[in-house]
């Protein structure tokens, strides 16, 4: 019986073959096999989508689960890329088995193709009419199509053109009958777009859903942009028959929202500049006239004191003006630097545990006089056992300093300001009310901001830089804690609290007391300076000589490498700027004499970033002091020094 079927099927003239139910095939005549391109024992007992997996997907897999599905007979036409032929096929369905025959119609698709290509044939519209009206019909369709500017194409089941109408042609150069029949990648597309086209239109097939793409297409013209919609045309069982492609070309669209949308950018950027060249034109007026203001005092008084003979009090008052001024100004650099290391993440801790009580008295002793002359009062309410914080004292006074001498600032003559300290939980709580001016709504937000102040105008009521809080809020954040400022409002006063966190384990306190020069002798030592600035060479050494020390200056390496050899200095300071040599090529020098003992020597210089800091210790100092130095200080360090080596 079986070669019966066999012996039937081989003498058909169209192709056939039949599969079970588990889609093994039964039954195969030769001329199917040439179809699928595979050899007739290959396809026969077999798995037919097995060994024919590239037809999984294509028409006659969906026709054949439809048929099944429904126990319905169809009918279609599918282009089989082995023997180059278009076959309509037939699918018969029982209970058992699936029958599928196969009749070669390429002839009649060639001529039906060119008709396509001169007429459009739309049989869905047209199989009503007689063959006269239909033909109209037809030119109409066609006229209809070819007058749009969008490109409308048409793809079978295998992703290749069956229709494109002359919008196409205009738009890529390629008439109808260059692209119907072939896929994209026949017609010459690069890879890069035609993938992903390809992946949309499969899209499209499998989930019968419209697919959007955006895409860049090549073009005589230059590179154009098409937004296109993938509509798939469903046959009468809702299974996907074409793919209708409308493609729009928005490349003027898409330029002139990209034109937009970089104007705006621009415009954005240059509101930025402006916004950055008025804050930086504001604090360039505001640092100058902060940096000139405390030099008329000083000038002036220094004028006075050259010029004129005073009583004692009238020279210690002239003496006291030039001296506070002279620290506002090295106050306002040394805030200046601090941003910079900030900015840099170079500013580094000194930490060890602190007592805050300690911290926030010295920070007070530093703007009592500030407060004393505005009759402020400065109230302190200190829990008892606030636990230590681990912290560099110097900055944690900074911070209380900064926040005090806000309030002192902003608070109305004869008026009070409260700072507590407390422990809440594991943090320690400083807290800085005021009742001054207050805090306008919108300003608050940005009251940390660097070169910030509510009031920058020429007008301002305060001086400053806008600085501090930037710096307290860096700082702050450096010790692990944080800061937050509440107003009511104007008029309403100010309060800033800071947290920190509090070292758990007990650590022995090693908190710096304030050390006094006034003991210190210096006799017996000889040091040399060498500054080619004449007043710092003089006030350094002046203030030397006033504990004792025998002082010898030089005003160039040159001449300090000279006086060296005949002085053997105990100590060298020395300046780092200079012309010729500067202060480290001197200490590498005098260093590589190998003298024994090695000199102590200290930097005493206006570079005071931690990268100079760094510079000097590489180079050989034992010390580096930022430019100006108090004389106390000044002669601690070198009395330590000395100490240090002995
Ligand atoms: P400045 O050195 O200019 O005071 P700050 O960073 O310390 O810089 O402060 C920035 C601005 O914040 C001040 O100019 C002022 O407008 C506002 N401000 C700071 N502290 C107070 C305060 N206690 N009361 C009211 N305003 C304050």
């Amino acid at each position: 019986m079986k070669d019966l079927v066999v012996d039937v099927t081989l003498r058909l003239s169209g192709g056939i073959i039949t599969y079970d139910q588990e889609w093994k095939v039964t039954a195969i005549n030769a001329q199917v096999a040439q179809i699928f391109g595979r050899n007739y024992e290959d396809l026969l007992g077999k798995n037919f989508w097995a060994v024919c997996p590239e037809l999984i997907g294509s028409p006659i897999y969906y026709q054949c689960l439809w048929a099944i599905a429904h126990q319905s007979s169809t009918r279609f036409e599918q282009y089989f890329y082995v023997l180059n032929n278009w076959f309509e096929v037939h699918i018969y369905p029982n209970q058992t088995n699936l029958t599928a025959y196969f009749q070669n119609i390429t002839e009649r698709k060639q001529l039906e193709t060119s008709l396509t290509a001169e007429n459009i044939v739309f049989p869905e519209f047209s199989t009503q009419l007689n063959s006269q009206a239909r033909s109209k019909q037809d030119q109409n369709w066609k006229k209809l199509l070819d007058n749009s500017s969008d490109l409308v194409c048409r793809f079978d089941h295998n992703l290749r053109y069956v229709y494109t109408n002359q919008a196409v042609e205009r738009a890529t150069g390629l008439p109808a009958l260059a692209c119907i029949g072939k896929t994209h990648a026949e017609i010459g597309l690069p890879k890069q777009i035609y993938s992903r086209w390809d992946h949309v239109l499969g899209l499209a097939l499998k989930t019968s859903q419209e697919q959007l793409i955006e895409s860049r297409l090549p073009t005589p013209d230059g590179e154009r942009i098409y937004k296109s919609r993938i509509v798939p045309e469903l046959n009468d069982q809702g299974v996907p028959e074409y793919l209708l492609v409308l493609s729009r070309d928005i490349t003027k669209i898409k330029q002139a929202e990209q034109e937009r949308s970089q104007l705006i950018q621009e415009q954005a950027a240059r509101a930025e500049i402006e916004q950055v060249n008025r804050v930086k034109d504001e604090f360039l007026a505001v640092l100058s006239h902060e940096l000139r203001s405390p030099l008329n005092p000083i000038l002036g008084w220094a004028k006075l004191l050259q010029t004129r003979q005073y009583d004692t009090t009238t020279l210690n008052r002239g003496l006291e003006i030039i001296e506070r001024n002279a620290k506002i100004q090295a106050q306002l650099i040394e805030e200046l630097l601090d941003v910079s290391r900030i900015l840099r993440g170079k500013l580094i801790l000194q930490k060890c545990p602190v007592n805050l009580t300690l911290t926030i008295e010295a920070a007070i002793e530093t703007v009592q006089l500030v407060a004393q002359a505005k009759e402020v009062e400065i109230c302190t309410y200190f829990h008892p056992n606030v636990g230590k914080v681990m912290g560099d004292p110097d900055r944690l006074q900074q911070v209380v300093w900064n926040l005090l001498s806000n309030a002192v600032k902003f608070t109305t003559f004869g008026d009070s300001i409260e700072i507590w300290l407390e422990q809440i939980d594991s943090q320690a709580q400083i807290t800085v009310k005021d009742h001054g001016v207050g805090i306008a709504p919108d300003f608050l937000p940005h009251i940390f901001d660097s070169f910030r102040q509510a009031d920058s105008s020429i007008t301002r009521s305060s001086n400053g830089l806008g600085l501090g809080l930037a710096i307290v809020s860096n700082l702050v954040e450096l010790h692990g804690g944080t800061v937050t400022a509440e107003s009511k409002g104007e008029a309403q006063g100010a309060t800033f609290i800071v947290k920190l966190p509090i070292i758990s384990t007990p650590i022995t306190e090693n908190q710096p007391h304030p050390a006094s020069s006034q003991l210190i002798t210096l006799a017996g030592t000889q040091i040399l300076v060498v500054d080619d600035e004449a007043d710092s060479r003089q006030y350094v050494a002046f203030v030397l000589e006033e504990h004792g020390a025998k002082v010898t200056t030089a005003a160039s390496a040159t001449e300090a490498i000279q006086l060296f050899t005949q002085l053997k200095p105990d100590v060298l300071i020395s300046d780092i700027g200079m012309p010729d040599i500067d202060g480290y090529t001197l200490l590498q020098q005098i260093r590589a004499w190998n003298l024994k003992p090695e000199i102590p020597a200290i930097a005493l210089t206006a570079y005071a970033s931690e990268h100079d800091k760094k510079l000097a210790y590489r180079a050989g100092f034992q010390h580096h002091i930022p430019k100006p130095i108090e004389p106390d200080k000044l002669v601690i360090v070198v009395a330590k020094l000395i100490q240090e080596i002995k």
